[in-house]
């Protein structure tokens, strides 16, 4: 069922098969499973037409780019303000990495503290062009408690399957937003496989990272907001698990470049834990291969199976961009780089794109001279054991005698 009369078919990322957009609700290619990852295909002069209307629109976050989505109209979408994140300037960064034109797209500032509020509140707008009542989704962690506190926010049922290894914080969130919440003893791949099995069982409206189309178009509206906050840019810095946020950044670029409004793509950098690498090494190689034992610190990047390989290694090689990894301890450092010279406190997974920017630099990817946006994907304050494993220094006890408080400062080597 289409409800955007600009939407004109989906492509099969894996076979390339053009499917009518017209009929019944799919998730994935009918021909090749799961691995055939949907595009959604637009008339794109009847896009450009539509961005002169988004421009004059004063609407906000993702209202602003209804007319580029598959969803009915504006009001479809969550009442609370997704996206319209600020792309901030880092000076302090900028000067410590020798990149003067460095910005940080900070999507943590979104509704529940990641991006995954742009793809959450695509497919519920979907669910409520369909009169759906209930969500399931897999997650190892932000895009369930995204999915949980927008489908609150419309009173949408969710039920969520979440690897036992998830964050605490993040259940914590599913649960105070009152989702139904399924701890996997297993790791993400399998919470995402019963996932799909409830859909198949019970018809249960699936949100998966990939799996459902309307993530992918969710996803694509950070590239439509960087296109407004600054017109010219030459790299974009992402983490990549999934392969569903590079791939959705991709595929904004590249309705923008369809529509005529950008002449050329911006270079993509997918950024990868050196343990939780398939995509990279992908990239590398030419052929995919799921690592069943893939392990990383950054829980929201660490996947075995990327559910969308295809788009993800597409978009990354048409933008003459690269895959990059980095090991834990430099995503460590990157945490607290990023939050002691710009004030911005990301997730491990959140600041591994900074831990990209240092990689990229010795590699000659980038120089000085490029535009370049580094996006942050989560909030610090989901992950605390992440954020406690990165920092060394620990809190100075002192008595609270005011008579003895000089001398302890002079102990702690403050004055
Ligand atoms: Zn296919």
């Amino acid at each position: 069922m289409n409800r955007n009369p600009l939407v004109q078919s989906l492509r099969c990322a894996a076979c390339s098969g053009l499917i009518s957009a017209a009929g019944e609700f799919l998730y994935t290619c009918p021909h090749c499973g799961p691995a055939g990852t949907l595009e959604t295909l637009y008339d794109y002069e009847g896009l450009a037409e539509a961005w002169l209307r988004v421009q004059a629109s004063g609407e906000r976050g993702l209202r602003r780019y209804a007319s580029w989505l598959p969803i009915q109209s504006a009001d479809s979408l969550p009442p609370l303000l997704v996206g319209d994140t600020p792309l901030t300037r880092v000076p302090r960064l900028s000067q410590a990495l020798g990149l003067p034109n460095l910005w940080i797209k900070e999507d943590q500032r979104n509704p529940t503290g990641s991006f995954k509020d742009r793809a959450s509140a695509a497919v519920i707008a979907a669910a409520r062009d369909r009169s759906i009542g209930l969500i399931t989704a897999a997650s190892t962690g932000n895009a369930a408690s995204s999915l949980a506190g927008l489908g609150a926010s419309v009173g949408l049922r969710t039920v969520i399957f979440v690897p036992a290894s998830a964050p605490e914080a993040k259940v914590i969130q599913l649960l105070v937003y009152g989702a139904e919440v399924l701890l996997v003893n297993g790791t993400y791949d399998d919470a995402f496989e019963l996932s799909l099995e409830a859909t198949r069982q019970f018809g249960w409206f699936n949100r998966n990272t990939g799996y459902n189309p309307f993530t992918l178009e969710g996803k694509k509206t950070v590239s439509l907001e960087i296109f407004e906050q600054l017109p010219h840019l030459d790299a974009v810095f992402v983490s990549v698990g999934d392969g569903c946020i590079i791939g959705g950044i991709g595929k904004g670029f590249q309705d923008l470049y369809r529509a005529g409004l950008i002449d050329r793509l911006p270079r993509l950098y997918g950024v990868q834990a050196d343990g939780s690498s398939v995509l990279s090494k992908a990239h590398r190689r030419g052929y995919l291969e799921a690592d069943p034992g893939a392990c990383t610190y950054a829980d929201s990047i660490c996947v075995g199976e990327p559910r969308v390989a295809h788009q993800a290694l597409q978009v990354v090689k048409e933008s003459g961009g690269q895959f990059l990894t980095v090991s834990d301890d430099e995503i460590r450092s990157s945490q607290l780089q990023l939050a002691r010279l710009t004030g911005i406190f990301a997730e491990p997974a959140g600041a591994t794109s900074v831990a990209g920017l240092n990689k990229a630099l010795q590699a000659g990817f980038i120089g000085p001279e490029d535009r370049i946006v580094s996006v942050v994907t989560g909030h610090g304050l989901k992950d605390l054991r992440g954020a406690i494993s990165a920092v060394q220094t620990k809190a100075v006890q002192i008595g609270r005698q005011p008579s003895q408080l000089a001398d302890q400062l002079r102990l702690a080597g403050i004055v």
